[in-house]
């Protein structure tokens, strides 16, 4: 940043006046004095964590440019859009700009007029980005999105890899690396491959705010309409499926109840995705139905809930995708429907996907913690964060804490449905499906029964004592835990696995899970900071009374004509928690407006009068 004389030199001052926050959170505050010492890094925080910081003060407080490399060149316009409003001088260089515009942005930056640039990394390595960079004084280099340097991970970019050269080639400029995706190998990955060395700075992943829930998946589309109804009406939110095809149906579904939906993946023409991400980005309450093609890096800060048709693969992508939801810090919903046919789809992909063995055996582990965690009985943030190596305790804010399942001892109803399935196919040769094998259980005569006179073992009627939806649940437990094998390329019939033997020996008990039906997510926490409301923006309204909540419609009315005067998001303008300050606090001069977290001094100069005339009353929302 140039040395104006009235401009902010410390961390704290920048962050108080630039952003308008009063303090640091976490350990941003380390980061960026690390950084300022001239050393490198590698960064794990959270989505939401506030990552951005962590780059972005140094950049401003270190001599020269701060290089942002960052392969999400969708979102750099908005991210350099936020910057300019807050008063910094920022510019992107992508593959979207027009030859004339990129022209002015590297006269800029080799001129000394930036504090930063965001670079895609295909420009960054090529001659002439590298030219570019070598005409300018270079105060750091950002490395966000670090964990597609990952030869294993999901986001592979081949280019990340040769960004290890930035160290060669600017031995003095220090380097951090970003990423929200953690486990222990990916960080070994990213600090060999980017940093050689760099001190690690690991935050907790823990999302207080976001309310886990796995529902037991029977029509999963009218599960997920009841959830958005019941719990999300007018909110904004994302919801995750597998194929395009669902996609596409899902959206439709939506949209013909009334709910501004949208479809988002990669086999629709650019230009919808392009428009659908505006309208998702710009509006208020938008529903994003989308493959997990969408939302890497968005950072729209209040996605209210996040919902899976369909299982992810993996921990990680769990906990990304379910991450886009809340980084306001408002309370945010992450709901799941998960079924039988999760299990044997996703084993199904790594199956007849052509990866070599070595990545089948990764693939189905990662899988298999992923299940483990849908099928869990106890705290699912404790198993979340576990997984990131990060111990908890008990959450008070997940579908297990909130109402804890009852368990019964299964293990003589599993030897049941396993020595059934046993002597079907003993007696007749051939593998059975499960309707059938259930319809043994319970005793249920019928065409197929007749015809291989399977009345006549002696499993037939032995488990009538439980319901078919119970003998389904079991089901799914037994091969979420490869106890039982689905053959999905043969009709999806049921095979013993070596494992079965253990529980039909005794030497391994089965815990069935039981919860009263449609009472998924109905308790609510009692107090609590995020655990006492449902989620949504009608969080955001219970915390105010009326004429607060009259006031915090007046500014968000007058936020949207800003934003879109301004040709940027609504909430680049103000997020929803500081309207919801200043609708509280409702602060009568500039000097108290100051005071507000996430009013900054330009923000201040540039909205002030327009928001203390609102909160007199005495301008209407749209003036
Ligand atoms: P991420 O780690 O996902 O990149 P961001 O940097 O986008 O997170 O930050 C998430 C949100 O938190 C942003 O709206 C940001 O302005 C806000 N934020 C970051 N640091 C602070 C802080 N110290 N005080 C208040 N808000 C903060
Ligand atoms: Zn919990």
């Amino acid at each position: 940043m140039n040395a104006r004389h009235d401009s902010p030199s410390t961390p704290e001052e920048v962050l108080q006046h630039i952003w308008g926050y009063p303090a640091f959170r976490g350990q941003q505050r380390a980061v960026i004095e690390h950084l300022l010492g001239g050393r490198d890094a590698l960064v794990l925080m959270p989505t939401g964590g506030g990552k951005s910081l962590c780059f972005q003060i140094p950049a401003l407080l270190r001599e020269g440019l701060g290089v942002v490399v960052s392969p999400l060149i969708a979102l750099m316009q908005d991210q350099v859009a936020a910057l300019r409003e807050l008063g910094i001088r920022a510019a992107f260089l992508n593959s979207t700009l027009d030859a004339q515009t990129a022209r002015e942005v590297q006269q800029q930056a080799r001129r000394g007029e930036l504090d930063l640039l965001y670079m895609a990394p295909e420009r960054l390595l090529s001659e002439s980005g590298l030219s570019l960079l070598e005409g300018c004084r270079i105060a750091l280099f950002a490395i966000d999105e670090a964990h597609c340097v990952s030869q294993w991970g999901h986001d592979f970019r081949p280019e990340y890899g040769q960004l290890a050269m930035l160290r060669e080639r600017w031995p003095q400029v220090p380097r951090v690396a970003l990423t929200a995706t953690a486990d222990v190998p990916t960080r070994h990955e990213i600090v060999q491959r980017l940093l050689h060395d760099g001190t690690e700075f690991v935050s907790s992943f823990d999302r207080p705010n976001i309310r886990y829930r796995v529902v037991e998946k029977r029509d999963g589309r009218v599960q997920l309409l009841q959830f958005i109804r019941s719990e999300h009406t007018g909110d904004c939110g994302v919801v995750y499926c597998l194929s395009r095809n669902t996609v596409e149906e899902v959206a439709q579904m939506l949209a013909g109840h009334g709910m501004a939906a949208l479809p988002y993946h990669a086999g629709l023409p650019s230009e919808m995705r392009a428009r659908h991400l505006r309208r998702f980005l710009d509006e208020d309450g938008i529903v994003m139905v989308a493959t997990i093609a969408f939302g890497m890096g968005i950072d729209k800060p209040d996605v209210r809930f996040v919902a899976h048709l369909d299982m992810p693969k993996s921990i990680e992508g769990y906990f990304q995708e379910t991450g886009r939801a809340g980084r306001d810090g408002l309370p945010a919903q992450a709901w799941m429907a998960y079924g039988l046919s999760d299990v044997v789809q996703q084993r199904r992909l790594i199956e007849l996907s052509e990866a070599d063995d070595a990545y089948k055996r990764l693939s189905t582990a990662k899988l298999d913690s992923m299940l483990a965690l849908a099928e869990a009985a106890d705290c699912r943030r404790v198993r979340l964060l576990a997984y990131f190596d990060e111990a908890s305790t008990p959450c008070g804010n997940c579908d297990n804490c909130l109402n804890p399942p009852e368990l019964i001892d299964a293990t003589e109803a599993a030897q049941k449905l396993l020595s059934t399935i046993y002597r079907c196919r003993q007696a007749s040769n051939t593998s059975f499906a499960a309707t059938h094998i259930i319809d043994v259980l319970r005793g249920k005569r019928g065409e197929k029964i007749d015809r291989h006179s399977h009345h006549a073992l002696s499993t037939f009627g032995i488990g009538a004592d439980l319901s078919e939806a119970d003998w389904r649940l079991l089901l799914r437990q037994l091969v979420a835990q490869h106890l039982l094998d689905v053959d999905a390329a043969h009709f999806n019939v049921l095979h013993l696995t070596d494992a079965s033997r253990e529980v039909l020996r005794g030497q391994r008990r089965i815990h069935l899970k039981r919860r009263e039906p449609g009472t998924e997510g109905k308790r609510r926490a009692k107090g609590g900071a995020a655990g006492g409301q449902s989620a949504g923006t009608r969080a955001v309204m219970q915390a105010l009374s009326s004429a607060d909540a009259a006031l915090f419609e007046r500014l968000r009315t007058w936020r949207a004509a800003t934003a879109k005067e301004h040709g940027v998001p609504a909430y680049v303008v103000f997020p929803d928690a500081t309207l919801q300050a200043i609708a509280i606090a409702r602060p009568v001069s500039l000097d108290a407006l100051r005071g507000i977290s996430g009013v900054g001094d330009k923000k201040r100069d540039n909205f002030g009068p327009a928001l203390l005339g609102l909160i007199e009353g005495q301008v209407s929302p749209d003036a």
